[in-house]
């Protein structure tokens, strides 16, 4: 939409983490298909300023999987013990016992 290569938009910078001047390298139907940030001057694709999952986000997902990792082996290991025929299930529990 009248974006021109070499035109300077704003945009995002994962490196630089936060908006900043960009100019356009790429264009696709006539809209920016791939910036350079200003700034530091590393290419990215334009993500119409848009700012990616923050880490604190991704944290946060790490914790949630690491406590949904660390309740199923405990529940699997109380099976083991009620229940010895589940343990066949598991390849390499069954060695130990
Ligand atoms: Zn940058």
């Amino acid at each position: 939409m009248g974006m021109r290569l070499g035109d300077v938009i704003d945009d995002f910078c994962v490196k630089c983490k936060r908006l900043t001047n960009h100019s356009i390298v790429s264009l696709l139907n006539g809209s920016a298909a791939k910036v350079r940030c200003r700034t530091c001057y590393s290419d990215h694709d334009y993500r119409n300023e848009q700012a990616p999952p923050s880490k604190k986000d991704l944290k946060k997902a790490a914790l949630f999987n690491a406590v949904l990792s660390s309740v199923a082996p405990a529940a699997a290991e109380e099976a083991d013990g009620a229940e010895p025929g589940k343990a066949a299930k598991k390849p390499g529990k069954s060695l130990e016992t």
